[in-house]
């Protein structure tokens, strides 16, 4: 899936079907139901999500401990992107509802705050990235300050033109400090914005989720997509990858995150840190009522 949806060249997201579902394996293994199929799937690859975070965090907390000499802790961030309903919270809620919430560390991202305008745009990002050993999530993230801020011309366009090296230089940075960055446009189409807009307004229930601003974002479309396709071409690096997931069918979309958060995690080769005690000890002093004594000192030499 890293491959298959990684953004390619020049960019051109006119040429992906929102409704397409690349590497969803054909009917003879999903059956007819591919929803259901694709759901029950994202079930169980959520379980294999929850191990590989753990294993992320528990080697950290090891690091942090002293107990564990290896390379730096590491973080995986997850940022995601989207028009309006595109469908960032609904990912939120299925790919990140399976794994463990004490690993996790989301984050959402609104119009700056007035302390947040008198500071560099990558300042609120900053202290927003998850520590070591976490899996961070960005709903929206720095690269609002490419897409609304130069829609809506927030700021001149000197101003968001620099950005872009900004941005590449700031990922370089985040993934010589460990992070490992998974950068995911949810790509829905106008029709699908449109209805999905409508049910928001057709159910009070979901009014809260409402903004009419959305309606202005939209009504710039075309120029958001072009916004979009700058941006992914030019902030796509093999440190921090563009993917642009079809993401007018849900199922769809939730599957193809789950997998590639998957592949992600098994870049990195994950396993489980070494105990930093002498384990058969341990066990005689729980035995003893702790009458023998601990073994740490002399396990690690210090
Ligand atoms: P929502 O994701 O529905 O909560 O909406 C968040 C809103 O914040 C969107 O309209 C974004 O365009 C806006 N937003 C996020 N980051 C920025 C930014 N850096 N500058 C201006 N607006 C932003
Ligand atoms: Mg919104």
């Amino acid at each position: 899936m890293r491959r298959l949806l990684r953004v390619t060249e020049p960019v051109d997201l006119g040429a992906v079907d929102p409704r397409s579902t690349p590497g969803l394996p054909d009917r003879a293994v999903t059956g007819e139901h591919r929803k259901a199929w694709a759901r029950a799937q994202v079930g169980l690859l959520g379980a294999e999500l929850a191990r590989q975070q753990e294993m992320l965090y528990a080697t950290a907390k090891a690091a942090e401990a002293g107990r564990h000499a290896g390379p730096p802790a590491r973080r995986v961030l997850l940022v995601l992107q989207a028009m309006d309903s595109g469908g960032k919270d609904g990912t939120i809620k299925r790919v990140a509802g399976a794994m463990n919430p004490l690993g996790l560390h989301i984050r959402s991202f609104g119009p700056p705050t007035p302390e947040e305008l008198r500071h560099a745009f990558l300042w609120r990002i900053r202290r927003a990235l998850p520590p070591p050993g976490y899996v961070g999530i960005f709903n929206r993230s720095h690269y609002e300050d490419v897409l609304v801020a130069r829609v809506a011309s927030l700021v001149p366009e000197a101003t968001w033109r620099a950005r872009y090296d900004e941005i590449n230089a700031f990922e370089r940075d985040l993934a010589e400090e460990g992070v490992t960055l998974v950068k995911v446009l949810l790509h829905i189409s106008y029709a699908e914005q449109g209805a999905r807009l409508l049910a928001r307004l057709d159910d009070p229930r979901k009014h809260w989720k409402y903004n009419p601003a959305d309606i202005d974002a939209r009504a710039r479309w075309d120029d958001y997509q072009a916004a979009y396709a700058d941006a992914l071409g030019r902030c796509d690096t093999d440190a921090a990858p563009w993917f642009v997931v079809p993401a007018d069918r849900k199922w769809y979309r939730d599957w193809a995150v789950a997998h590639l958060l998957h592949e992600t995690f098994d870049t990195l080769r994950l396993g489980y840190p070494p105990a930093g005690f002498d384990v058969a000890r341990e066990r005689e002093r729980l035995r003893s009522g702790g009458a023998v004594a601990d073994g740490t000192v002399e396990v690690n030499g210090r």
